[in-house]
């Protein structure tokens, strides 16, 4: 298995302009990671110049120790899977493995034993001799898999393998991959814009942004305490107020928000290096799930507003809710209550919930 170093890369296209920025990171061996940002952030760039389809302007992508930055592609030894699986149709799915194999001339016994092996792996045994096109999309998407395994790549590269799929079977297959990254520990690649997905799955997760990685991280760093504005809204449902410090006392800030009002945080509960002095601005975040009615004795932290939304998703009810300080988010799971329209709510913005980031730029 190998480690993967970016170190510095940089990628831009003539229409585009830069696409992937000075990226330095570092992937560690038999990491499950993920690259997760928005569409057109540059992941993919990125994921064709570590599988050597697309050259960086400038900086550097070792394999180990080994500078790979203008190897060609097929002396990587680098397994893909990507969203167009790219599978031959009406040969059988026997067929389509050993077509990994074929290519790096490995044929007779070695390969048919290699190909019962990956078959196994992802659960195909049964379905060995049948025709691709007979197969559903989640196993056709392990046909896939097994194709890039079958030659035991030192490293997988996959880019949105399961945006085909519908959501079951991608939580099906999340899974799958998971317990298959487990089993064969081989370093992995993984590209998505699915905030699901690089949670459920990832070691370490890049979040990143138009060209540039905002945090590197373990899904609960990520999460739970984001680096950046844009990494705090990008995963999971916040909300975000903006407002000014006017008061640090001990571990408790006070901060003043548009309406005039106060709300308090922690001063331990802050994205690293944000400055929390008296004067300064700053964005108060808070996440949906963490939101509850307010009872009687809540007395800070405490916000008053309409109904204006209610979404029934079945294990939560998504309420958005207008009050002084803007439209607040909260979705309630078993909360004993079933707001409706136009009812009016109490909630309570729990001080030990609130995490803060930077202010939202000046325009
Ligand atoms: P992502 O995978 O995060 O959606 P991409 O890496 O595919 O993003 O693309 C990043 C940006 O680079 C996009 O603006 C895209 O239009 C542009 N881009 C990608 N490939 C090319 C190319 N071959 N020529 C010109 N622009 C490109
Ligand atoms: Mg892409």
């Amino acid at each position: 298995m190998v480690s993967v170093t970016l170190d510095g890369l940089t990628k831009s296209f003539s229409r585009s302009g830069v696409v992937v920025d000075r990226m330095n990171l570092r992937i560690e061996e038999g990491e499950f990671f993920t690259l997760l940002g928005p569409s057109g952030c540059g992941k993919s760039t990125t994921l064709r110049m570590i599988a050597g389809f697309e050259e960086p302007d400038s900086g550097h992508i070792l394999f180990n120790d080994r500078d790979v930055t203008y190897m060609p592609a097929n002396r990587r030894d680098v397994g893909l899977v990507f969203q167009n699986y790219a599978l031959f149709p009406h040969m059988s799915v026997a067929g389509n493995v050993a077509f990994g194999l074929t290519v790096r001339k490995i044929r007779g016994a070695v390969a048919e034993e290699r190909i019962r092996q990956v078959l196994a792996q992802v659960h195909l045994t049964e379905q060995a001799d049948a025709r691709v096109d007979e197969l559903s999309g989640g196993q056709q998407q392990r046909v896939a898999l097994a194709r890039a395994l079958v030659y035991r790549p030192q490293l997988l590269l996959l880019d949105e393998p399961m945006s085909n799929l519908d959501a079951k079977l991608r939580l099906e297959t999340r899974g799958a991959l998971r317990n298959l990254h487990a089993e064969t520990g081989i370093t992995s690649i993984y590209v998505t814009h699915d905030q699901a997905e690089a949670l459920a799955m990832s070691t370490r997760v890049a979040v990143m942004n138009t060209a540039e990685v905002h945090q590197v991280g373990t899904p609960a760093d990520v999460y739970e305490r984001p680096s950046t504005r844009f990494v705090a809204t990008f995963l999971g449902r916040n909300n975000i107020f903006d407002g000014v410090v006017t008061e640090v006392a001990g571990d408790v800030v006070s901060v003043r928000l548009g309406d005039g009002s106060t709300i308090q945080g922690s001063a331990s509960r802050t994205s690293p290096g944000l400055p929390l002095a008296p004067g300064n601005a700053v964005g108060v975040t808070i996440r949906a799930e963490t939101i509850r009615p307010a009872s009687q004795t809540d007395t800070q932290n405490v916000v008053s507003g309409t109904v204006t939304d209610v979404e029934y998703v079945g294990a939560t009810l998504s309420c958005e809710l207008e009050t002084p300080i803007g439209a607040v988010l909260l979705d309630l799971i078993g909360a004993g209550i079933r707001p409706t329209l136009g009812d009016r709510l109490s909630v309570l913005l729990s001080a030990a919930s609130i995490y803060f980031v930077t202010a939202e730029p000046a325009p």
